[in-house]
């Protein structure tokens, strides 16, 4: 939504919208979300992964004309480019934005496309952060697909958060769990992605991203053996900073 007035600063607001939206279930925080004139201008970030359908579904039946900002790193399944292609096109998405990093920057930083083994975080920060940062320069908020129960850095995942020194963060599903997603896929009779059935239950990039076996931490397939968890870098003041941080 369009702001007539300035917005109050990042912080007070996150706590403004917690407060105000504390009891409200997940379509209700989307909904308002994308009409309270607290958030300013809002964007979904999806990676059309194994859980983006509900809120790509949710946003198609709400508002189909909010912006959707996918980020093709160039080193995603072929599987995930045809499932974006046909989840957009079958939802009626109206405004799906691709983003990518820049020929000039993949030629200056990762000229042999290797930098995902020699150096993940500056990959994501290549391929992800910095080309999304861009995107979102237009945004006030942007809305992820983020849940609690993904992972012990999340255990605390508000509705609202702040990201960076002027956006907000909204987390519509923070509170769902495993159960709840497959319930409404299943009963809003959604095309899941084609890998989640051959054993990827998280999926990112094809280099970093291998299957689970039953019993294994659904990211266990996420940068498996290495330290890495997240994406790694977020921006704090326009700048990007390394840190443990969630990827999108
Ligand atoms: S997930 Fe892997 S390939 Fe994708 S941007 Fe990060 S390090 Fe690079």
């Amino acid at each position: 939504m369009p702001r007539d007035l300035p917005l109050a600063p990042v912080s007070e607001r996150a706590a403004t919208l917690n407060a105000r939206y504390r009891h409200h279930a997940a379509v209700a925080v989307l909904e308002h979300a994308l009409r309270d004139p607290e958030l300013g201008r809002v964007a979904l970030v999806s990676s059309f992964g194994a859980e983006s359908v509900v809120l790509l579904h949710m946003i198609a039946v709400k508002a189909p004309a909010t912006p959707v900002l996918f980020i093709d790193t160039r080193m995603l399944f072929a599987e995930t480019l045809d499932y974006q292609a046909r989840v957009a096109r079958d939802l009626g998405l109206r405004d799906v934005r691709t983003i990518r990093a820049g020929a000039a920057a993949l030629a200056a930083h990762d000229l042999d496309g290797m930098l995902h083994q020699r150096d993940p975080d500056a990959c994501c920060a290549l391929r992800k952060s910095a080309p999304l940062e861009v995107a979102l320069k237009g945004f006030d908020a942007w809305i992820t697909g983020r849940k609690r129960f993904q992972a012990g850095s999340r255990a605390a995942l508000d509705f609202f958060e702040p990201n960076g020194a002027h956006r907000l963060k909204v987390n519509p599903l923070a509170h769902w769990d495993r159960d709840d997603v497959a319930d409404y896929i299943t009963n809003n009779r959604l095309p899941r992605h084609p890998l989640v059935a051959r054993g990827y239950p998280s999926i990112g990039c094809a280099p970093c991203t291998s299957p689970v076996a039953p019993g294994e931490d659904p990211r266990a397939g996420r940068w498996r053996g290495q330290a890495k968890q997240e994406c790694g870098i977020h921006f704090i003041g326009g700048r990007a900073v390394r840190g443990p941080k969630e990827d999108t």
